[in-house]
């Protein structure tokens, strides 16, 4: 069955690859989804999705959801295989190409096998990951319905094709943004006494807030807080009124990112107030850690052991990833296969192998058809 499924998987991989489409764009993708599944009879659930499709085989109770994310991003691509994007300017530079053919392999093993199957699997082939918007809108049309665990997959560069990785417990980190804003009073800058300058205070505001990790939370908890913009002032001569600032925090846990907020806006409101400024800290919550679930994990570790992979330790990662919406509802795991890539994620030379393609989509197919087995018992 491989044998003939295989082919089909490839030629998905170099289309998807040659032809990206960026976040909420996936217009074409969508239809060659649609296609492929129509093509082995596989029945689409019409929840309204703008970009991006949902799918199922077998029929009933319990549910298992494979999930894979489509779009690509703004980045020229500089490798120089021969199924390079034809789109100037945009990229499969994150692998999403990967994780969607994977997951249409899955789906199609799956449905030779669909007699054989104790319940249901969903597919969710999931747009707009790279903008952390695709898994809040496949929830809210209602993709989770009826879903009692789910499974996420992300290449790693780092890992060769035979390991896998994963852990229980906090896998990515919470993404939030912020923005700050100083108010002073402008003046002559001869003349600093007659205003309020923002420049030196929200200098201060910046040195400070590097503390919070360093002294206000434990060296265990790893929290970042980057200041990656500082606006103020246009001339030489003018002390401005205004300094705006503009940065992201990484946090692992619901605890750390609520104390870290907490003390950044202590930070900023008290050190503007105690040189005589205002300042608002303005806070915008992106996606959540990943949690995985201890029994999941487990679950998905001794089924790669047994198809082969070799399991190795995860570190918890500083970056975003938007599966960790689904698990704020339904229980389950998100895990690393190996794509052996010389450069890293979003690099304009990334590039996997494909040889880990069809090993994959065996490994998915495996975990949502031994998923229902294991979910039929409790
Ligand atoms: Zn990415
Ligand atoms: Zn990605």
């Amino acid at each position: 069955m491989t044998d003939t499924i295989a082919p089909i998987v490839e030629q998905l991989f170099l289309d998807l690859h040659k032809n990206p489409e960026l976040s909420n764009q996936e217009f074409e993708t969508t239809k060659k989804l649609r296609t492929c599944l129509e093509q082995a009879n596989i029945r689409i659930l019409e929840l309204g999705a703008k970009t991006g499709v949902i799918a199922e085989i077998g029929s009933g109770s319990p549910v298992v959801a494979l999930r894979a994310d489509i779009d690509a991003l703004p980045i020229d691509e500089q490798s120089d295989c021969q199924y390079r994007s034809t789109k100037q300017g945009i990229m499969h530079a994150c692998g999403h190409d990967l994780h969607t053919s994977v997951l249409m392999g899955a789906a199609y093993l799956l449905k030779a096998n669909e007699q054989q199957l104790k319940g249901t699997v969903r597919f969710l082939f999931q747009p707009a990951e790279e903008n952390f918007s695709g898994a809040l809108h496949f929830i809210e049309i209602g993709a989770l319905n009826g879903v009692d665990a789910i499974f996420g997959m992300h290449n790693n560069p780092n890992l060769t094709i035979n390991q896998m990785a994963s852990r229980a417990g906090p896998f990515s980190a919470n993404v939030d943004r912020i923005e700050i804003t100083v108010k002073g009073i402008g003046a002559h800058a001869a003349r600093p006494e007659s205003g309020i300058d923002p420049i030196v205070i929200g200098a201060q505001i910046v040195n400070a807030i590097q503390t919070i990790s360093s002294r206000t939370i434990s060296g265990l908890d790893p929290v970042v807080v980057s200041i990656t913009k500082f606006l103020g002032g246009n001339t030489w001569n003018v002390i401005p009124e205004i300094v705006e600032m503009e940065g992201t925090v990484r946090t692992l846990t619901p605890d750390i990112r609520l104390k870290v907020k907490q003390q950044l806006t202590n930070i900023v409101e008290n050190i503007a107030f105690s040189m005589g400024a205002e300042a608002e800290l303005r806070w915008f919550d992106g996606p959540p850690s990943i949690i995985n679930v201890a029994k999941w994990v487990d679950f998905c570790q001794n089924i790669a052991k047994q198809e082969g992979y070799e399991v190795v330790d995860f570190q918890p990662q500083l970056g975003g990833e938007d599966f960790a919406h689904y698990l704020h509802h339904v229980p389950g795991a998100f895990i690393n296969l190996g794509s052996q890539s010389p450069y890293a994620l979003h690099h304009p030379k990334f590039l996997v192998n494909r040889n880990m393609i069809m090993p994959a989509a065996n490994y998915l197919a495996n975990l949502a058809q031994l998923g229902l087995i294991e979910l039929a018992k409790h």
